[in-house]
């Protein structure tokens, strides 16, 4: 079940800046693309990525409760529930 507070607490803080900057990190390391946005930790794929969150942090992010996506943030797992609702659609 989809908490409503959750949805109704809409409201963050404009990530914008930071997704830049983690973004510019990735770039110059290539081999470790994607970072951890709560601590320095980097993986080479999502999925190493999920688990680090799933285990580092869990319980503090978001996991999809339609399947293993778990988000760091309030706007990714908005935005992951959207394009997810949306392909139902189809
Ligand atoms: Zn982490
Ligand atoms: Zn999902």
């Amino acid at each position: 079940m989809v908490r409503t507070a959750v949805r109704r607490n809409g409201q963050y803080p404009d990530h914008k800046a930071i997704d830049d900057l983690v973004y510019s990190i990735h770039n110059e390391i290539k081999e470790r693309p994607f970072n951890c946005a709560e601590c320095d930790w980097s993986g080479q794929s999502i999925t190493v990525l999920n688990e680090h969150v799933k285990t580092r942090h869990f319980g503090l992010k978001y996991p999809c409760e339609e399947c293993e996506y778990v988000a760091l943030t309030k706007r990714n797992i908005r935005f992951h529930r959207q394009e997810f609702e949306f392909q139902k659609y189809f």
